[in-house]
């Protein structure tokens, strides 16, 4: 109670003529335009501190209970003192000029005020003080609010929305304010700075392997290891997954320079990554690929170079992991294009800007079997595009598999309507397929929908598959090919002896036709080593119980050579080019003309 009473009553001790603060303490309530017994209340039942000084002396005149119970002073230890004299102000002469200032100014305001309590802690509070002018006597309230626990609930939500939980190393959103903190330093300073992506190479087995947890362990030392490569001021950050992103700050002037100090850099942290990892008993080995881009000022937006640094990441990567690649303008120009060309693509298989091409299949003299259909996209603005130039991406990108579609029900409807017209009925058709189209769980299922839908007869269907498609699951495709086939497809092998057929898998392949590659063909005359292959998977083709036929057969010497080998099909420039549809069947009626 005397806390209170001590403002509220005149003090008998006091000396001089001049109000103490106790004595002004009713002209203060009335400066507070508050009454005692409410001001008391207040004062005894505040969840904030509140402390009373005397303007004149700094002399700390009463204290409320709540500040004793945060500082842990007793009340006579404030009494009397001096700001500075309790202990509670960690810095002696702060808290003096402090004091002066609130003498001179009236009013000051602190939002985060470190105060030491009598155990020794530090407490953070929010300071303000007030002044009030009561007929010339000063009365100076301060208030004092805890907001330790605030602060600290402030810097995990911090932490939450900065810092990657895992590593504890800043995430994409504080990396993106260094950056560009980064970017408005190199500018005033002219000193080029590095962005680093760096992706670990095969990490996906690992997590695979060993499980996910693992991973976690795994992610955390490579972070730890990269913390302790580079410089105070320079930032490692987890994208996420196996991500990292360096930024190296202040490297040289010269950008020669700057590269050659991040090459350094780089091949510390390889070397420091490349040690091996202990994760529970297991030792392990890893391996980074990094793309670097450097920079200076902010010519180019954060996301510009961001993505500059990720594409010479994927340039490292494709140049065989475990090595470092420098953003080169050429390499956005190709990325630029390709993705032109992608949105081309999608754009053109909506708008259906693709045509087949028949190119004839001849057997013997020149008797047509059949045609291969070849894919021609018809570009508004290009003119016609070889599948050279999109099949490739078509593959890559997925588009292959709507596109690849529309070959076969354009080609099943061709052979529906041939069936009609006497001349053409019995020709077959061959369709090429990617490696991609077969790996879909349900492509048997969509090859018959096809053939249902159209009404096209199976015997007619001829799929022409590559050998890059014995790379994985031959089993499954295997399983495929047998359910296709006893619907009556047939199988054509294409571009046979460029890839990686081994003859164990070449056996138990239900195929029905082997297809030599036109580059044998080419230089069948001329090459003896192409003489002897052509001839060899003639052999083979034989001793295995397949049909064979020639590509790219272009003079009659050619044909004249594999026919004295032992092939008697063809396909090439020799009989016919690659035809849209009206010229094809007019070949076709022609030769029975001829015949
Ligand atoms: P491919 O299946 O090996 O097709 C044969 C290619 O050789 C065709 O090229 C054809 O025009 C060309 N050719 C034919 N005769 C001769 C000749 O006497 N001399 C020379 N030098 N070349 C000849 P094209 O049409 O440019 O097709 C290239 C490749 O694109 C095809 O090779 C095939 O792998 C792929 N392709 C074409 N259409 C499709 C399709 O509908 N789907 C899929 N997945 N790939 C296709
Ligand atoms: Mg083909
Ligand atoms: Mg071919």
């Amino acid at each position: 109670m005397r806390n209170t009473r001590n403002i509220l009553k005149t003090s008998p001790s006091s000396p001089t003529q001049k109000p103490t603060f106790n004595a002004m303490s009713d002209l203060a309530l009335k400066a507070l335009r508050v009454s005692e017994s409410r001001y008391r209340r207040l004062f005894e039942s505040a969840r904030d501190g509140i402390l009373l000084l005397n303007a004149d002396t700094a002399q700390i005149e009463d204290v409320n209970p709540y500040l004793i119970q945060i500082l842990g002073y007793s009340h006579a230890e404030f009494l009397g003192k001096k700001l500075w004299e309790v202990g509670t102000f960690p810095d002696i002469a702060e808290s003096k000029n402090m004091f002066l200032k609130i003498q001179t100014e009236g009013y000051v305001r602190y939002d985060d005020l470190p105060l030491r309590t009598k155990a020794g802690a530090i407490i953070a509070v929010e300071f303000v003080s007030n002044s009030y002018d009561c007929e010339g006597t000063i009365v100076i309230q301060c208030n004092i609010r805890n907001i330790t626990e605030r602060k600290k609930t402030d810097e995990r939500i911090k932490e939450l929305a900065f810092f990657d939980q895992l590593t504890g190393l800043p995430n994409r959103l504080l990396l993106l304010d260094r950056l560009k903190q980064a970017m408005i330093a190199s500018s005033r300073s002219g000193i080029f700075c590095a962005l680093l992506f760096m992706d670990m190479d095969n990490f996906k087995n690992l997590n695979d392997t060993l499980g996910h947890d693992m991973g976690d362990v795994l992610l955390k030392q490579i972070g730890q290891r990269l913390t302790l490569c580079v410089r105070e001021g320079d930032t490692v950050a987890r994208l996420g997954g196996d991500e990292f992103v360096l930024v190296l700050a202040g490297l040289n002037t010269d950008k020669a320079e700057a590269a050659k100090r991040t090459k350094a850099v780089v091949k510390k942290i390889m070397a420091a990554l490349n040690q091996p990892y202990h994760l529970g008993n297991v030792s392990h080995n890893c391996t980074a690929s990094v793309g670097v881009t450097l920079f200076k000022g902010n010519h180019i937006s954060i996301d510009g170079l961001m993505k500059q640094a990720d594409l010479a990441m994927y340039q490292s990567k494709e140049t065989g992991r475990n090595t470092l690649r420098f953003f080169d303008p050429d390499m956005e120009l190709a990325v630029m294009k390709r993705a032109a060309i992608e949105n081309d693509l999608r754009r053109a298989i909506d708008e259906k800007q693709f045509v087949l091409f028949y190119q004839a299949q001849i057997e013997g003299k020149n008797r047509i079997m059949g045609a291969e259909v070849l894919l021609r996209w018809q570009h508004p603005q290009r003119g016609q595009v070889p599948p050279a130039e999109f099949i490739t991406l078509a593959e890559e990108t997925g588009l292959i598999l709507l596109l690849g579609k529309w070959v076969l029900e354009a080609a099943c409807t061709r052979l529906v309507v041939w069936a009609g017209q006497l001349e053409m009925a019995n020709l077959t058709i061959a369709v090429n397929v990617s490696a991609k189209q077969v790996r879909q769980p349900d492509f048997v299922g969509q090859v018959l929908n096809i053939l249902k839908s159209t009404g096209a007869s199976p015997h007619r269907l001829k799929l022409e598959l590559t050998e890059s498609l014995l790379i994985h699951d031959v089993e499954e495709t295997i399983e495929k090919m047998l359910a296709l086939k006893a619907q009556g497809i047939r199988f054509s092998l294409d571009d046979f002896g460029t890839g990686y057929s081994s003859l164990s898998y070449l056996k138990r392949l239900p195929l029905d036709q082997l297809k030599i590659d036109r580059s044998f063909v080419r230089d069948i005359l001329t090459d003896p080593n192409d003489a002897a292959i052509a001839r060899t998977i003639v052999t083979l083709s034989q001793s295995l119980g397949l049909a064979i036929i020639a590509e790219g057969v272009e003079t009659e010497a050619q044909r004249n050579f594999l026919a004295s080998s032992g092939c008697h099909a063809y396909q090439g420039y020799f009989f016919s080019q690659p035809l849209p549809i009206d010229g094809f069947e007019k070949i076709v009626q022609d030769a029975r003309i001829l015949a």
